[in-house]
């Protein structure tokens, strides 16, 4: 280009304008890709503190998924009233940023009602929004994710408030909390499609359609009495579906079985509950990981049973470090700090000792910087 004339000096200077605003586009179309919703997925283990995580490492097969994750965190989980939190409490702190009285379900410790992260992200966001879980649907650690109750007894309030929730997606037990005695279908009225028999990925998603699997009257059966695959498979059945649209999801694992396995101090129970748990956050860990655009959380809302992998033997001559001998201190909830993964974007601010109030505000600052 030999510029003789005004008109080739225009020219040139369009030319250096073009290329100085090239980079600016570039960055803002990469601007724009990052711009899609953060999809968050949290996994909770109920009850489950250091030593249950440790179960893939001394009874499981291979490198446990946990190792994958490297910004790793413990949570205190103390609730307003009590040292030793319920996971009532526990969800209700996770799920709405506001510590609570034990048994309390959505609202504060003054039982006010508390918007939960479902709600602002579907209102504010249009979020798509789900939940899996080995327990009732109407159980406390779900009930914290989507209700407001002053009691997590309170079954069948909670039951109707999933029915009218912005859930989208729910798998789990408690099919008795939903059965009427006018023969109503509450299912069809509320505009979900129900399964209660078995798991089947949902093909041809319908706009405003919602979708249910109600797999036990109460809680779904232990690993021991042959619950099989279903919480990995609900699990990817569920991240097929929220990730089908392009709006953001969140989803809520919860292994509900962890806790009951260290309430009756039951070795086998525990520890098939937790490698179970562990097949699913590496479902959910595989999707996020291929996503790229997915924080992906694994907590507890509290520890179950005191439960450690101490050696065997009781004197100091007797001692065989070479055989661990699994034990449980309390048939109840302990105080113990509980352990907490993340991965993906956003996820180094799940660093650190954090209340477990953070794990709300933490995901909204993700989201919003994302
Ligand atoms: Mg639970
Ligand atoms: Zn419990």
């Amino acid at each position: 280009m030999l510029p003789s004339t005004y008109s080739s000096m225009k020219n040139i200077l369009l030319y250096t304008v073009l290329m100085l605003l090239l980079p600016l586009h570039l960055a803002g179309q990469r601007k724009s890709k990052s711009a899609e919703p953060l999809n968050v997925i949290i996994l909770i283990g109920d009850g489950m503190g250091a030593a249950q995580l440790s179960v893939p490492y001394y009874y499981g097969e291979g490198d446990p998924v946990f190792t994958k994750f490297k910004n790793i965190g413990m949570v205190l989980t103390s609730s307003a009233r009590h040292k030793v939190t319920d996971s009532a409490a526990g969800a209700s702190a996770m799920f709405t940023g506001s510590k609570t009285y034990n048994n309390a379900i959505g609202v504060d410790n003054d039982t006010i009602y508390r918007k939960n992260l479902v709600e602002i992200l579907s209102d504010d966001r249009d979020y798509m929004t789900g939940l899996v879980t080995t327990s009732s649907v109407t159980d406390a650690t779900p009930a914290g994710f989507y209700a407001h109750v002053s009691e997590r007894t309170m079954h069948y309030d909670i039951a109707k408030e999933l029915l009218s929730s912005e859930i989208d997606f729910f798998a789990g037990g408690g099919l008795q909390y939903f059965i009427s005695t006018d023969g109503t279908d509450y299912f069809k009225k509320n505009n979900i499609e129900m399964y209660n028999s078995e798991l089947s990925r949902i093909k041809k998603p319908e706009a405003g359609k919602r979708y249910g699997f109600l797999m036990a009257m109460d809680g779904l059966p232990a690993m021991l009495d042959g619950r099989g695959d279903y919480l990995p498979k609900a699990s990817g059945i569920a991240l097929d579906y929220l990730s089908k649209s392009e709006q953001g999801f969140i989803l809520m694992i919860e292994g509900a079985q962890i806790d009951w396995a260290g309430h009756s101090n039951n070795t086998d129970y525990l520890l098939t509950e937790m490698l179970d748990f562990e097949e699913a956050v590496q479902v959910a860990y595989n999707f996020a990981k291929k996503d790229k655009n997915t924080l992906l959380i694994v907590t507890a809302d509290h520890e179950t049973g005191g439960f450690t992998l101490g050696a065997s033997g009781e004197s100091l001559y007797g001692e065989d470090y070479a055989t661990i001998v699994p034990s449980f201190a309390t048939r109840s909830h302990s105080a113990t700090l509980v352990p907490l993964l993340a991965y993906g974007p956003g996820s180094d601010s799940f660093r650190g000792i954090l209340a477990n109030t953070d794990i709300f505000s933490r995901i909204l600052d993700a989201i919003k910087k994302h």
